[in-house]
């Protein structure tokens, strides 16, 4: 691993001060915010990621679940992973997120996870981890050798003719289901970002993954109010019953009254280059009857504009069958 200065920034503007300095944000950022660094250390060990900085942001005062007065929760930005997946409100109000965070990674790994790095964990293509080989999102114009190549487990939804890799996150499939906002101090002032704004898709700058500009510090995620009666469920197919990225998932949201749907929110996992709510399944589903006929039709609309690649075609078929048994547990539920 290449040497670095490791910094103990006192509060969050010196942190984002000094993070400003970076070039940029994204791909090959030379100073990196470090949370649980289960991401960052990893690929600093690969060389991957090579930042002269690092700033361990665990003093800032951003670890606390809040309740707002309308209802809604706030999460600050160094909130783990597991201490979110089994808050009491979490698990009552926002099951499908305490679902998904605890079906990520190991309980070791969760335990030093954060919700920030959570939200910009970095892709498991296998091109992109080794430095020996071309990779647009690491190098830019190298080439994607995934595309000719080891795709088996990279996208079908969102991919560009320069990038096909996958999000690996769980937790931001739920968050995405959720309507989740993302709050950023940077040294413009702060901002808010709804989550589906926050990721970007690849087009012809795969290094580009999120929003973020040098000295950006996500501060908290916040959501809203949650809704009375919603029935909810999280859904992971992977390649073993543990410690594995999503092959497919599914993140339900459902509304039901008189036995039709009235409210749906849906993100898939495991298919998209980018955490994938689905517009198309949720509108197959409003006013329909809940049963198996209506969900394997909003299944059918969620991946009409899958493009699966050479080893990865079996995904259309396996995240179609993953909604639809997702919707079936919710409705059930
Ligand atoms: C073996 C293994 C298995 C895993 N399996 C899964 C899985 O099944 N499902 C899943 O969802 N995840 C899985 N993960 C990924 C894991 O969830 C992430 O590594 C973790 O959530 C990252 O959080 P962190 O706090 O450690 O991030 P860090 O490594 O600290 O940071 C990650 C990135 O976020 C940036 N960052 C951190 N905080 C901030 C902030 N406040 N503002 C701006 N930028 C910030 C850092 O600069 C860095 O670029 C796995 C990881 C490993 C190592
Ligand atoms: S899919 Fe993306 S991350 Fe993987 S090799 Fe191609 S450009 Fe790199």
């Amino acid at each position: 691993m290449h040497t670095f200065e490791f910094m103990r920034p006192k509060d969050s503007a010196a942190a984002i001060a000094t993070a400003a300095q970076s070039k940029t944000a994204q791909q090959g950022a030379d100073v990196r915010f470090m949370g649980g660094g289960t991401t960052l250390i990893d690929l600093m060990k690969l060389n991957v990621e090579t930042p002269a900085r690092v700033l361990d942001i665990n003093r800032l005062p951003f670890d606390k679940i809040e309740i707002m007065p309308d209802g809604g929760l706030k999460i600050g930005a160094t909130v783990r992973n597991s201490d979110l997946a089994y808050h009491a409100k979490v698990q009552r109000d926002y099951s499908v997120l305490s679902q998904a965070l605890l079906q990520g990674a190991s309980a070791q790994i969760r335990n030093m996870a954060t919700v920030a790095g959570n939200l910009l964990q970095r892709t498991r293509c296998v091109y992109f981890r080794d430095t020996a080989m071309p990779c647009n999102k690491r190098e830019p114009g190298t080439g994607c050798p995934a595309i000719t190549g080891h795709n088996r487990t990279l996208a079908i939804l969102g991919t560009s003719d320069h990038c096909i890799a996958t999000n690996p996150s769980d937790m931001c499939i739920a968050m995405a289901a959720l309507e989740a906002t993302i709050h950023i101090q940077g040294p413009k002032g702060t901002r808010a970002v709804a989550f589906g704004d926050f990721h970007l898709l690849p087009g012809n700058t795969p290094q580009r993954e999120t929003v973020l500009e040098p000295g950006d510090l996500i501060t908290h995620v916040t959501l809203p109010p949650p809704i009375a009666g919603s029935k909810q469920h999280y859904l992971k197919l992977r390649d073993r019953a543990s410690y594995e990225f999503a092959l497919a998932s599914a993140a339900v949201v459902l509304t039901i009254a008189g036995g039709n749907v009235r409210r749906a929110r849906i993100a898939l996992g495991g298919v998209g280059t980018k955490p994938w709510r689905s517009p198309e399944a949720e509108a197959a589903l409003i006013g329909r009857p809940t049963n198996d006929a209506t969900f394997r039709q909003a299944a059918e609309a969620a991946l009409q504009g899958a493009k699966p690649q050479s080893e990865n075609k079996f995904k259309v078929e396996l995240a179609k069958r993953c909604l639809t048994h997702a919707l079936r547990t919710a409705a059930a539920s």
